[in-house]
């Protein structure tokens, strides 16, 4: 008998829940295709249609699923548009589930053009911190303040996430700051991931200015293995790093913690596009890769990998933002058609 993993689904706003049904579709085809596992999927949620349906953006049962789950699989939640005061649901699921860090791996897929050459990068994003802390507060009435938080802890954990995947990669960490502009917080961060660098002497480490990583990136992406990044910083590089490696539809991610684990797509809710039936799902089926792997499931997250790089390929179907004209689920078919067909 296949082994069946219960999968938390929180497909959240806009595109979230057409791209996790697609990613659903094709962890379902797993079995029969390649002979792997199978899944029990719960929906739950949370984000802005939660909020505005049950008034809580990150309902506790939702909480209470993600960590009786095996694994979680997110969309994308709307968060720019709760109302100011609603605690952010995104920041509130990775505290509670304890992922301090985002992994973000972007790399050139075979029949994408890279802009600026080849990237192979991964981005380790602090992601419960810094300016997105959610520590604000009005400061008058013609001025407001966001609080930046970098503690010890949080800094030492992500560090020791980007230096463990260095050693499995081409053994660099570049840690990113603006420790000029930000003396006090961006010394606390670098020194904790100095402290971590100095117990891994085979991965070379380096640092650099935010500003100059970004440029530097897009003039020369191979210079680049382990991007090692505060939440914003982090948030903002990532970005690069995926519109250097074919645009927000391919980007994955996902942050694992000591117990609990949860994978989604780099992109957001995409307002403008959701509904239509549209959006590109290979962000959220590689996602689901990464979650595969994490569960051990290592052939099968091969398996998904290869069928996504057998439909890039092959040049079509393609949706929209890699300039075709496919919609999700044609996309989508041709996955799990790929997964039936090894190259
Ligand atoms: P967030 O702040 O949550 O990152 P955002 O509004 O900055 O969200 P996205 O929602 O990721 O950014 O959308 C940015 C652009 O990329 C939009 O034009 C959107 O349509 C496009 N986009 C995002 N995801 C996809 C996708 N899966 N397929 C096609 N286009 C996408």
């Amino acid at each position: 008998m296949a082994t069946t993993y219960s999968i938390c689904v929180i497909p959240g706003d806009g595109i979230g829940p057409e791209v996790t049904g697609c990613a659903q579709r094709v962890l379902d085809a797993l079995q029969d295709s390649v002979g792997g596992p199978a899944f029990a999927f719960e929906q739950h949620p949370a984000g802005l249609t939660a909020y505005n349906d049950i008034g809580q953006a990150l309902p506790a049962a939702t909480l209470d699923a993600a960590k009786s789950a095996d694994a979680v699989l997110v969309g994308a939640m709307d968060v720019a548009a709760l109302p100011p005061g609603v605690p952010e649901p995104l920041t509130g699921l990775r505290t509670q589930l304890e992922v301090h860090a985002s992994v973000r791996p972007s790399r050139t897929m075979p029949g994408v053009p890279a802009p600026s050459g080849d990237i192979d990068t991964l981005v380790v994003r602090e992601v419960t911190e810094g300016v997105y802390s959610g520590i604000e507060y009005q400061a008058g009435p013609d001025a407001a303040c966001a609080v930046r938080l970098v503690t010890r802890q949080a800094s030492t954990r992500t560090a020791r996430i980007a230096f463990q995947h260095a050693i499995e990669r081409r053994g660099k960490v570049t840690a990113v700051h603006k420790v000029g502009a930000l003396k006090l917080t961006d010394s606390l961060f670098l020194e904790a991931v100095e402290h971590v660098a100095r117990g891994f002497p085979q991965v070379e480490y380096e640092t650099r200015n935010v500003d100059a990583c970004a440029l530097e990136m897009i003039r020369a992406p191979e210079d680049f293995d382990v991007i090692l990044a505060t939440n914003t910083f982090g948030d903002i590089l990532s970005d690069v790093a995926a519109g250097l490696a074919g645009g927000l539809g391919l980007a994955a991610s996902g942050c694992v913690g000591e117990r609990w684990a949860y994978f989604e797509p780099v992109h957001g809710s995409a307002p403008d596009i959701a509904g239509k039936g549209i959006a590109n799902p290979m962000a959220t089926v590689l996602s689901a890769a990464m979650m595969l792997r994490h569960l051990g499931e290592r052939a099968s997250a091969d398996a998904v990998e290869a069928a996504v790089t057998a439909v890039l390929v092959a040049g079509s179907p393609r949706t929209g933002d890699l300039g075709g004209s496919a919609d999700s689920q044609e996309v989508t078919d041709a996955i799990i058609q790929a997964l039936s067909t090894p190259v």
